[in-house]
């Protein structure tokens, strides 16, 4: 059977096609970035209408890459069996349109349903190129909403050490690079340059480095970034923006660094991975391999077309509850809060 998987939480309309093994037959992302690049982030509104364009268009080029060239009224037909859709968290217009087309399909094609929670997926996605990840773990989630530290007991039984008390680690990047009129998203853009900068050109603060807890706060280095921008502007100097993205980079990473390592030590575990879109940042991979692997423990990254939202990583969850025969009935209601292990199935096993 294959288990067809919708994720549209955010700025990104995807599909895949999943078989038994695990395999990906298919996947498919359109993203909305050039939509929301003006506003320098992503605008929900624009968001909700954008997923409901273009979700017919991804539904029909993801079957049809998966070799199932069948429209809607043959799909009873065929061999999709379910079809998991992220439910939660996100912004809830976005979230509605995956989960209304979702239960459309499973009412009009008799298939089954199973909601996912999106940071499932992204913490999953590790294992498209590590299939040996065992819990247990510690995990990093960072991307444009979140940013969480989690003590992985067992695949769905999760224990979130701290999470961030204002801004995301991918938000700060987005901010950042807006207030540097670099366009949305800010990640690629910054750690591009920052790679040709200095991280110890700017001295900026390392929130709640110290505060002997795993939370994180971020809306203070923004706050700091921004304040030197206008400085300088003030001052007529120019901003060497290498410099500035590298110093960023530098204080962000010290604190997610240093948190880590305390989870992982206090956890007693001898894996760590990352999860979410700001895993794809190069300085950020390069400064938890230096770290850990002096202390012997693995770190695991997923590929970089996956750190970001796709529906191929909620495929995987999906999988997991198709296995463990856990369904979702079709009263299912968006839940734009929902919390990391909503709607997991702890009894079943990862995909071989
Ligand atoms: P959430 O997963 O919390 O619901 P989201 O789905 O909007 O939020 P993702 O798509 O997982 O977030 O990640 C997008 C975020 O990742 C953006 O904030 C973007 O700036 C950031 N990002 C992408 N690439 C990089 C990079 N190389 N370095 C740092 N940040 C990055
Ligand atoms: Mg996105
Ligand atoms: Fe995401």
């Amino acid at each position: 059977p294959l288990v067809l998987s919708i994720e549209s939480s955010c700025d990104e309309t995807a599909m895949a096609v999943t078989d038994s093994r695990g395999v990906v037959c298919a996947s498919v992302v359109a993203t909305q970035i050039d939509f929301h690049a003006r506003f320098g982030g992503v605008v929900p509104e624009i968001a909700s209408r954008k997923h409901t364009e273009a979700i017919v268009g991804v539904f029909e080029e993801t079957l049809a890459r998966a070799g199932a060239h069948f429209g809607v009224d043959t799909l009873v037909a065929s061999d999709l069996a379910a079809v998991g859709v992220t439910a939660g968290p996100g912004l809830v217009g976005a979230l509605v349109v995956g989960v209304a087309f979702a239960k459309g399909l499973c009412v009009g094609a008799d298939l089954m349903l199973i909601a996912v929670q999106h940071l499932e997926g992204h913490l999953m996605a590790n294992l498209f190129d590590t299939p040996d990840l065992r819990p247990p773990f510690v995990a990093s989630l960072v991307s444009g909403g979140n940013t969480m530290l989690v003590h992985v007991r067992a695949w769905g039984d999760y224990q979130v050490l701290g999470t961030t008390i204002d801004d995301a680690v991918g938000e700060a990047f987005d901010k950042v690079a807006k207030a540097l009129g670099l366009g949305y998203p800010g990640g690629p853009v910054i750690s591009r340059l920052s790679a040709q900068g200095s991280p110890r050109a700017i001295r900026f603060p390392r929130a709640m480095l110290h505060s002997g807890d795993y939370s994180f706060s971020l809306s203070g280095l923004k706050t700091a970034v921004i304040t030197y921008i206008e400085g300088e502007n003030r001052a007529g100097r120019p901003i060497n923006l290498p410099d500035l993205a590298a110093s960023f980079e530098a204080a962000v990473i010290d604190v997610q660094v240093a948190k880590a390592v305390r989870a992982v030590e206090e956890t007693g575990v001898s894996d760590f991975c990352v999860g979410g879109g700001v895993a794809a940042n190069a300085s950020l991979r390069a400064a938890y391999r230096g770290v850990f692997e002096k202390r012997g423990v693995r770190v695991t990254v997923p590929p970089f077309s996956a750190c970001g939202d796709n529906a191929a990583m909620i495929g995987i969850c999906a999988l997991r509850s198709y296995n463990a025969g856990v369904f979702s009935p079709l009263t299912l209601d968006a839940n734009p809060n929902a919390p990391l292990g909503a709607w997991t199935s702890p009894a079943a096993p990862v995909p071989p």
